[in-house]
């Protein structure tokens, strides 16, 4: 290994695991090393833990301390990332913690911080489906819908860390809205995440719709999207109410950003080109013809490592 080459360092930090990797200057993964999160040591315990599989990960990756030009961490919960404290993070069960302060002290490196979602997008532009192209919009489809704006190669994260929070635009009209977790109603989240789909799922057994959903004791978004594929009406409705709304708010975003391209990852995309088609097709017809022009909707692949790609990339794009 080229001893003079620079190294950046990646944290997904999770509720129960913290994944690290070291990635070159290209975005490239070199190496991962993961353990538990050990979330009731409480802050101060994570983040020795941290430290301890940082050290671990750049002995094993066998580069020197001294080549890694910077350590980034993406974290569930609302950030105040210039100042580099978890404002709140329910997942973890932190209020007020300087992450920046303690991990650069621990350390000896710069730290920079931000939410999960946006270092997962980060990753997928840096180093996955997004590469070489500077305008992108990647959603995570997940528990909620997460989300990250990259405009001419940088980080969109507004004045107070809320740019990019998609799954909250506004886009299911009020006459069939669903309550969000934010306390608004007809966010995209409440009929494109897997939290979403299921909920609607299980509305349509509770209406006594006919439906092989029925007979399904725990519906999960996956039995959702595979009864559809296999042309079930009522889960063949829920995923068209899921790729009508997520097609609009591609159509919107691409009148405000104007992205070259949408990167669509996390656990309810696996429904691949099935569900892609459908967005796709929602996207041309609610888009403006110059602004969907030459734009294209893509799978993400870096699939669990976008996470530490991204984190390990705020240095250069945060
Ligand atoms: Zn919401």
């Amino acid at each position: 290994m080229n001893t003079k080459q620079s190294f950046y360092i990646g944290i997904d930090l999770g509720g129960t695991t913290i994944k690290t990797g070291i990635c070159d200057g290209d975005g490239e993964l070199l190496a991962v090393y993961e353990g538990p999160t050990e979330a009731d040591k409480r802050a101060e315990g994570v983040l020795q833990n941290i430290e301890l599989y940082v050290r671990e990960l750049v002995s094993r990756a066998g580069c020197s301390w001294e080549q890694i030009a910077g350590v980034g961490a993406g974290i569930p919960g609302f950030l105040d990332f210039q100042q580099g404290l978890v404002k709140a993070s329910p997942n973890l069960g932190w209020r007020n913690v300087a992450v920046k302060e303690i991990l650069e002290a621990r350390l000896g490196k710069t730290v920079k911080i931000d939410n999960d979602a946006n270092a997962a997008a980060l990753g997928e532009v840096w180093g996955g489906a997004g590469a070489g192209i500077s305008n992108v919009v990647c959603y995570t489809l997940g528990t909620g819908v997460g989300g990250g704006i990259i405009v001419k190669n940088s980080l969109c994260q507004g004045f107070n860390g809320m740019g990019g929070e998609i799954g909250h635009l506004n886009v299911v009209p009020d006459s069939e809205a669903i309550a969000c977790g934010c306390g608004k109603k007809g966010c995209l989240e409440t009929v494109a995440s897997a939290t979403g789909i299921i909920y609607m799922a299980k509305e349509a057994v509770i209406r006594g719709e006919q439906t092989s959903l029925a007979a399904i004791r725990e519906i999960t978004a996956k039995d959702v999207l595979d009864e559809a594929k296999a042309g079930d009406p009522a889960a063949v409705q829920i995923v068209d109410r899921a790729a009508k709304y997520l097609g609009k708010s591609m159509a919107l975003l691409s009148v405000v950003t104007n992205p070259q391209r949408f990167v669509v990852g996390g656990g309810v995309a696996k429904a691949g080109s099935y569900l892609l088609d459908q967005i796709d097709r929602y996207f041309r017809e609610y888009a403006l013809e110059n602004a969907r022009e030459n734009v294209d909707i893509v799978p993400a692949v870096l699939g669990n490592n976008a996470g530490v790609v991204g984190a390990a990339g705020l240095h250069l794009f945060g």
